[in-house]
């Protein structure tokens, strides 16, 4: 396994060194190695602004609890890599993922990709990510800002992160870790009309629609290939779930029984067999693939 990947600094690509203070450090950005392989602390805080350590908590109770969205989702996800890489005829070198949370989407990128950096702003993720994953380089940062190198990246990937942030900074930021003719795979939650207190709760700024997506990517250097909507046959049921008067309702959604959440990962599991070559009208979450525009 080639260690030199974490044994400098993933920013400057420099060893780190003791610094004024004893510790050790990256002398140019003051990022610097945890106890942890692989896995790179920032010195600034990091946490994107509504998206505190209970919303992470959340995130993480879902990845834990094998939840029928989490779990479809990551199978809709190795189908559409896949559908790219095929349309792009050689494999990826140098992956990226922004936002990787507790590091779920990391072993499908491991899988495709020679080389994989992820990115997060919450330190309990990403040693969960760290745990999770084989070669992947951890870096603590600022997704809108990441202060790595420019143009390293022929794929960058976000999952459900776009909506916690600056859309526009955060695009922008993407397209410039991303070579010319990179590709990017994106996901967000869908329809404004499904907006509820869930949204406010995993700190969401808004939820997206196509066009609207469209135009913010297109802003920001990035050209659009294709979109399609996740939980689309659920639609009606989580338009109604997330209207419902009183709790129960998104409760049960957030938190299914087991005979519950088997039969709404059925629906999914179905969805994802059978229509994702399709482009999915709507959906609670928006999937995009683009390419990078060059400058
Ligand atoms: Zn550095």
């Amino acid at each position: 396994m080639n260690t030199a990947a974490w044994d400098a600094c993933p920013r400057c690509q420099r060893p780190p060194a003791p610094n004024g203070s004893g510790a050790v450090a990256c002398t140019a950005c003051g990022l610097s190695p945890s106890p942890l392989p692989r896995l790179w602390w920032s010195d600034a805080d990091t946490t994107p602004e509504g998206f505190d350590a209970a919303s992470a908590d959340r995130l993480t109770d879902l990845a834990t609890q094998d939840h029928f969205w989490m779990r479809e989702r990551a199978r809709l996800v190795a189908r559409l890599l896949d559908r790219m890489a095929a349309t792009r005829g050689a494999p990826w070198q140098h992956a990226l993922e922004l936002g990787c949370g507790s590091g779920g989407s990391l072993p499908l990128l491991e899988a495709r990709a020679r080389r994989v950096v992820a990115v997060d702003g919450h330190r309990r993720l990403l040693q969960q990510a760290q745990a999770g994953s084989n070669t992947t380089v951890l870096v603590q940062g600022d997704v809108t800002d990441t202060r790595l190198g420019a143009h390293q990246h022929d794929l960058v990937m976000a999952l459900d992160v776009i909506e916690h942030v600056d859309g526009h900074a955060f695009l922008t930021e993407a397209r410039r870790l991303a070579q010319p003719g990179a590709d990017l795979l994106l996901s967000a939650p869908a329809f404004p009309s499904l907006w509820s207190e869930m949204d406010v709760m995993a700190g969401h700024r808004c939820r997206y629609r196509w066009r609207q997506m469209q135009q913010e990517l297109e802003r920001s250097g990035w050209r659009p290939v294709g979109h399609t909507h996740f939980q689309c046959l659920l639609f009606p049921l989580v338009y109604a779930s997330r209207h419902w008067p009183g709790r129960t309702a998104r409760k049960a959604e957030r938190q299914p029984s087991r005979r519950l959440d088997r039969w709404l990962g059925a629906v999914n599991r179905f969805e994802v067999n059978w229509l994702s070559p399709l482009s999915l009208p709507f959906g609670s979450s928006l999937f995009v693939w683009a390419r990078a525009v060059a400058p």
